[in-house]
């Protein structure tokens, strides 16, 4: 599943875990200043618009394909409608201050499975569905080191046709098994 950032040129403005006057005691989010237009942080489906409380003001939640939602509040328009299927480069609306801000920036939330506001007296450890969003999406992000490069692609081919890697978790280096399959594999091939 690939991630990004929501917006361009993003500054964090408040922490993710902040202690403070929120109703559960701390920040559940992340604010973020910036370039004005929002995108989803992965593609999914517009799940609701404005249904999660008055704090928030004009606010999009999306659900991701991977089970993660995330919401983005405090937007001075919403530019998608529920249903929609949006992907990383649909614009999802224009920053703004409404709801419960102090100024002009991106609120991020990012539940696992399903949001669910924690109770008051909650942290970032007790509330275990709730995640960071900036650490997760630097844990998902899409870089350019993901695809192979020019020079060795039509030797990663080669090893997908004849049967020598499998190409899944292309993120990821090869396990201990994965190696010993390739040099087995390559062995029995030479003998
Ligand atoms: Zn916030």
């Amino acid at each position: 599943m690939k991630y990004q950032y929501p917006i361009k040129n993003h500054k964090v403005s408040c922490e993710f875990g902040k202690v403070g006057s929120w109703q559960c005691g701390w920040h559940i989010g992340v604010d973020l200043v910036g370039d004005r237009e929002i995108f989803p942080i992965a593609q999914g489906v517009v799940e609701s618009i404005n249904s999660k409380g008055k704090s928030y003001g004009n606010h999009v939640v999306i659900k991701h394909d991977d089970g993660m939602v995330s919401l983005y509040a405090h937007l001075s328009e919403v530019k998608v409608k529920v249903g929609q299927k949006v992907y990383l480069d649909t614009l999802i609306g224009l920053m703004g201050d409404t709801g419960n801000a102090t100024g002009v920036h991106l609120h991020l939330e990012l539940h696992n499975g399903a949001y669910k506001y924690p109770a008051k007296g909650s942290n970032p450890y007790t509330a275990t569905w709730i995640i960071n969003p900036l650490e997760w999406i630097e844990d998902h992000i899409v870089t350019d080191e993901s695809e192979p490069s020019e020079w060795t692609k039509v030797d990663w081919d080669w090893c997908k046709e004849n049967g020598y890697l499998d190409g899944t978790r292309p993120h990821d280096a090869l396990t201990r098994e994965e190696m010993a399959a390739v040099i087995r594999r390559i062995v029995e091939k030479l003998n």
